[in-house]
C-alpha cells in the first residue's frame, strides 16, 4: 500500500481525506495556507507544510508550490480533493513525470472529460441521451441561429470549458441571440480562456440527477447509484439526496449499464460522476462528467456502504474493483445532505468569520462532515462551506425527520449560516413529496421564515 499521501485540499474534504488514510494506515501531509495554518487538517495530518499565501492561487493552485512540498515530504501520491486541482490535468501530468501517483483519472481522460462538447460526443456514441443541440462548437450569431430554429427556443449557451454555471446564457428569442452568444463567449475566454460555447435546449425545470461511477485501471467500471441535487442556488447545489425520488430501478439498470460500457471505452478510472437533467416527462439528457470525488459524495456512501473516498487510494494503487467491492451493491435506504454555508439564509451574503459558538449534532442516523471548531475561522478566501450535514434513514420520511431533528440541534454562533434556510426548504410540500427541479428555491417564498 502507499506509504504516504499528501492532500492537495483543505477544509471538510481535507479531513475527509485524511480519515481514509488514517483507515488504511496510511500517512499523511497536508499544504496549507497562510490563512489555514490553524486548519484541522493542519492538526491531524501527520505532517503539515506550508505552500503559500491566502490566495489560493499562490497556494492551493500553485502547481509548483504542491509539488515541492510533496517532493519534500516524500510522498508517494496525491489526493486533490474537490476544486482546486482536482480537475487540472497538467497537475496530473505533472505528478506523473515526478514519479507521484494522482489519484484521479488519467490526465488524457481528465481533458477529454473537461471539454464538455467532446465529453457528449463520447456519451451519444455510447447510446447515451444528449440533450438536442449544436453538433460541435459554434463561432457565429448565424451558426447559433439555425441551430436554435432546429431545436426550438428557449435554448442554452455553454462554454465548452465550463464550470460552475459560468459562459452560460439562456437564450428566449431569435433577437436576443447575438449578444447573449457573444456575452457567453466572452465570459467563457475570461474564466476559461477558451471561448469556445456551443448550444443546447434549454430545459425548463429540470431535475439534476447525477450517477456515481467508481472504474479500476483495468476497464472495469462500476456505478453505484444516482444522487439527486436539483435544489440549487444559481447552479450551486445545496441539498442532495440518494437515491432520487423520479429513478425507478428499471431507468438507474438501463443507465448504469449504457454508462458502464461508454467509460470503459473511454479507459475512465477512479472515481467521477456523471451529470443528467430530467424533464418533466422523465427522461434524463446527459450533460457533463465531474472527473473527481463530489462534495455530494457521502449520500451515496450511507445509501451503499462503499467508502468512495477509500476505494479512490485502492484503486490508484493498482487494485482491481473486484478486489474493493461487494458484488452486489444495493441501495438501501435514503440519504440526504444538506450543505451548511456560512452565508446569510435570506441575502445570501457571505458571513465568513469567527465561529464562537458551535454544537454539532448526532445520534442515530447523523454524520457531520466538517473542519469547523469553536474559536475556528471561516476564511473569505474560500468557498463558504462550513459542514456538510447528512442524514440517513430506513426511507425518505426517515431520513427527513432525522435531518429536522439534526438542523434543530446544530448550532452555530458569530457567523450567519444557511441553516434557517435548511429548515424552509425540508418544510416546504413540494420537498416532502419530492416534487423537486432547479426552480425549487423560487418558490421557498410561500413558507415563512419561522417555519
Ligand atoms: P457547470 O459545469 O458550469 O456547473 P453544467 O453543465 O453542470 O455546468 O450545468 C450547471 C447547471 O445549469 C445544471 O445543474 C442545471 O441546473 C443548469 N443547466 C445546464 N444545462 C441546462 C439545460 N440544457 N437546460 C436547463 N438547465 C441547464
Amino acid at each position: 500500500m502507499f506509504r504516504k499521501i499528501l492532500v492537495a485540499n483543505r477544509g471538510e474534504i481535507a479531513l475527509r481525506v485524511i480519515c481514509a488514510c488514517k483507515d488504511l494506515g496510511i500517512k499523511t501531509v497536508a499544504v496549507y495556507s497562510e490563512a489555514d495554518r490553524n486548519s484541522l487538517h493542519v492538526r491531524f495530518a501527520d505532517e503539515a507544510i506550508c505552500i503559500g499565501p491566502a490566495k489560493s492561487t499562490r497556494s492551493y493552485l500553485d502547481i509548483p508550490s504542491v509539488i515541492s512540498a510533496a517532493e519534500i515530504a516524500n510522498v508517494d501520491a496525491i489526493h486533490p480533493g474537490y476544486g482546486f486541482l482536482s480537475e487540472n490535468a497538467n497537475f496530473a501530468e505533472v505528478c506523473e513525470e515526478c514519479g507521484i501517483k494522482f489519484i484521479g483519472p488519467r490526465p488524457d481522460v481528465t481533458r477529454l472529460m473537461g471539454l464538455k462538447q467532446r465529453a457528449i460526443e463520447a456519451m451519444k456514441a455510447a447510446g447515451i441521451p444528449t440533450v438536442p443541440g449544436s453538433d460541435g462548437i459554434v463561432r457565429t450569431p448565424e451558426e447559433a441561429a439555425a441551430v436554435a430554429e432546429r431545436i426550438g427556443y428557449p435554448v442554452l449557451v455553454k462554454a465548452s470549458a465550463g464550470g460552475g454555471g459560468r459562459g452560460m446564457r439562456v437564450v428566449e428569442c431569435a433577437e436576443e441571440l447575438p449578444h447573449l452568444l457573444a456575452q457567453a463567449q466572452q465570459e467563457a475566454e475570461a474564466a476559461f480562456s477558451n471561448s469556445d460555447v456551443y448550444v443546447e435546449k434549454f430545459i425548463r425545470a429540470p431535475r439534476h440527477i447525477e450517477f456515481q461511477v467508481l472504474a479500476d485501471e483495468f476497464g472495469d467500471v462500476r456505478i453505484l447509484g444516482e444522487r439527486e441535487c436539483s435544489i440549487q442556488r444559481r447552479h450551486q447545489k445545496l441539498v442532495e439526496e440518494a437515491p432520487s425520488p423520479a429513478v425507478s430501478p428499471g431507468l438507474r439498470r438501463d443507465i448504469s449499464e449504457k454508462l458502464a460500457r461508454a467509460l470503459s471505452d473511454v479507459g475512465y478510472s477512479n472515481a467521477g460522476t456523471v451529470e443528467f437533467l430530467m424533464d418533466d416527462s422523465g427522461q434524463l439528457y446527459f450533460i457533463e462528467v465531474n472527473a473527481r470525488i463530489q462534495v455530494e459524495h457521502p449520500v451515496t456512501e450511507l445509501v451503499t456502504g462503499v467508502d468512495l473516498v477509500r476505494s479512490q487510494i485502492l484503486i490508484a494503487y493498482g487494485e482491481p474493483l473486484s478486489r474493493i467491492l461487494p458484488a452486489e451493491i444495493p441501495i438501501r435506504g435514503h440519504a440526504i445532505e444538506c450543505r451548511i454555508n456560512a452565508e446569510h439564509p435570506e441575502k445570501f451574503t457571505p458571513s465568513p468569520g469567527r465561529i464562537t459558538g458551535l454544537n454539532l449534532p448526532g445520534g442515530i442516523g447523523i454524520r457531520v462532515d466538517t473542519a469547523a471548531y469553536t474559536d475556528g475561522v471561516i476564511p473569505p478566501y474560500y468557498d463558504s462551506l462550513v459542514a456538510k450535514l447528512i442524514a440517513y434513514g430506513d426511507t425518505r420520511e426517515e431520513a427527513t425527520a432525522r435531518m429536522r431533528r439534526a438542523l434543530e440541534m446544530f448550532v452555530v454562533e458569530g457567523i450567519y449560516t444557511s441553516i434557517p434556510l435548511h429548515q424552509r426548504i425540508l418544510a416546504h410540500p413540494d420537498f416532502v413529496s419530492g416534487k423537486l427541479d432547479t426552480h425549487f428555491l423560487s418558490r421557498l417564498d410561500a413558507v415563512p421564515a419561522t417555519a
